[in-house]
């Protein structure tokens, strides 16, 4: 299984989205893309801001953002479920399951993949809550992400474990999630805005 998402070294934006003026100044996409993969010439040149096209054989390639998916998961009490990273990027940071999404998946299905695979708890159903975009940095490649967030809902814990990319799991309550602990950037910014979001809800409720 390949871990997943952000890379802080790149992405150090506080904002809640690559934004434009930012992304000027990164390199092209497919910067480390040489030569075309269709004929093998060096004439693999830039054609636009997310593609290149080859002057021998008329290839154009498109660098699209890989879709991947993050699972939000509370327990009866209210606690978020929340995972410490096995490997690198950010080993030993917190962040909360998910990965990529497979070719031919749904984001539902692979959220629930996932989740299982990390946690071996079993997502009875997801909902779509928003996305970030983010750069991952696996095998010194820039990978361009866009990462699906879903409130899952899980309603047996008994078989929860960590496993694959993931070395430990606990409930935190909101109250005391600290987002500076999320080491990938995207994921931050995801717990941030989740936790707005509940701030935002919780104070009718207790005026
Ligand atoms: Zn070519």
């Amino acid at each position: 299984m390949i871990s997943r998402l952000a890379d802080q070294n790149i992405c150090t934006s506080t904002n809640h989205h690559i934004n434009k003026s930012s992304h000027q100044f990164m390199n092209h996409p497919l910067h480390q893309f040489r030569f075309c993969p269709k004929c093998g010439s060096s004439q693999f040149a830039e054609n636009n801001e997310k593609s290149k096209k080859c002057a021998a054989c008329g290839f154009v390639y498109y660098f699209n953002s890989s879709a991947a998916v993050v699972a939000v998961i509370k327990n009866a009490e209210g606690e978020i479920l929340v995972a410490r990273r096995a490997k690198e990027p950010a080993k030993g940071t917190l962040d909360l399951p998910g990965g990529f999404i497979d070719p031919y998946e749904t984001a539902e299905e692979a959220v629930r993949r996932e989740v299982g695979e990390e946690t071996t708890l079993h997502v009875v159903s997801s909902e779509y809550l928003f996305s970030i975009p983010n750069i991952y940095v696996y095998s010194g490649f820039e990978v361009h992400t866009v990462d699906l967030f879903f409130r899952c809902i899980v309603d047996d814990f008994h078989d929860l474990h960590p496993h694959d990319d993931v070395s430990e799991l606990q409930f935190i309550t909101p109250d005391k999630l600290s987002p500076a602990d999320f080491g990938l950037t995207s994921i931050r910014q995801g717990v941030e805005k989740l936790l707005r979001e509940y701030k935002h809800t919780k104070r009718p409720h207790r005026n």
